[in-house]
């Protein structure tokens, strides 16, 4: 599959400070790509560098290269970077109420998006609207285009952001934990639905979340960082029966299960250490039932495999 989007071993600083390194991955049209880890694991920083936006926060790559479509970001002006991010790249977010206008009707909030990318009339751009708003299942849709945000439930909200996202139609969606504020029905209603549009629509998707079980839902492949670094990354299939990295294993670990006691779910002790202290050799060390003097002191290269990489002295070991 083409890449419409690579991130090819890029380091990302701000100041002197190094928060990425050496991080590849791409995403192809159609697909549905993980990035996955715990606060502070270099997820949504990531995100920003593949798509310009480290300038905001004082940040810059200061190794490898972001390839949108072929084009090297870098060496984009400014203005054409932010005319691609309006036109090709769509956004969720996680609270759709930072995406919402609360004074503003749902419909005319939706219709904007395709008159502004796409040029259409107000009647074709509200015809657009509707149909976006049946196919993410929203029930009495031309009714809820007259409504105001507040009417509406977390669940409807996050799809009129997802369908804000789409009526432009993007090339690529970063969608930023855009379940995590709902509660469980409802989440995997609304992945199983922006998964099965944006396959049926090509667009690319970019899905930050720090749950493997939304992984398992909906990605084709998941790349998983651990403290600025790539620990694992491929095919979710493979990686789900046999993780080679401990840090993938723990994550995967804490998928809850049907059946299980109440409290049973550990997580996984200790905490991503801030950039100011990353410890030497393999950063997950301090945590990891498998780590070795090698491992305290090395850190481990990332090992290219059939269909994926992986960044472990002693991957697929048994503990
Ligand atoms: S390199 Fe060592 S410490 Fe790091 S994840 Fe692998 S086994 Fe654990």
């Amino acid at each position: 599959m083409t890449a419409l989007l690579k991130l090819d071993d890029i380091s990302v600083s701000i100041g002197n400070l190094g928060l990425l390194d050496r991080i590849s991955l791409s995403v192809g049209r159609g697909q549905v790509v993980g990035l996955v880890g715990e606060s502070g694991s270099g997820k949504s920083l990531t995100a920003m560098a593949a798509i310009g936006l480290l300038p905001l926060i004082g940040g810059r790559v200061t190794k490898g290269t972001v390839r949108f479509d072929g084009q090297d970001m870098a060496a984009m002006t400014e203005t054409q970077r932010r005319k691609l991010r309006g036109a090709r790249i769509g956004f969720v977010t996680q609270n759709p109420m930072t995406a919402l206008d609360p004074v503003q009707r749902i419909g005319e909030q939706v219709d904007v998006v395709s008159r502004l990318h796409l040029g259409l009339s107000r009647a074709d751009a509200r015809a657009r609207t509707l149909d976006l708003l049946t196919r993410l299942r929203i029930p009495e849709a031309g009714a809820v285009v007259d409504a105001w945000p507040h009417q509406l439930s977390g669940g409807m909200k996050q799809r009129i952001v997802i369908a804000m996202a789409l009526a432009g139609d993007p090339d690529l969606i970063i969608a930023d934990e855009p379940t995590t504020a709902l509660d469980v029905t409802v989440q995997a209603q609304i992945i199983q639905i922006l998964g099965s549009l944006v396959r049926e629509r090509g667009v690319a998707l970019l899905l930050i979340t720090h749950d493997m079980g939304v992984v398992a839902q909906v990605c084709d492949r998941v790349a998983v960082l651990y403290a600025g670094r790539l620990a694992e990354e491929g095919p979710v299939g493979p990686i789900f029966a046999a993780p080679a990295h401990p840090y993938t294993a723990a994550l995967i670990g804490c998928i809850p299960q049907d059946g299980m006691a109440k409290g049973s779910l550990t997580g996984i002790p200790g905490a991503v250490p801030s950039a100011a202290a990353f410890p030497a050799g393999c950063r997950f060390h301090p945590r990891c039932p498998r780590a070795s003097d090698l491992c305290r002191n090395t850190p481990p290269m990332i090992v290219h495999r059939t269909a994926g990489q992986v960044a472990c002295h002693h991957p697929g070991e048994a503990e």
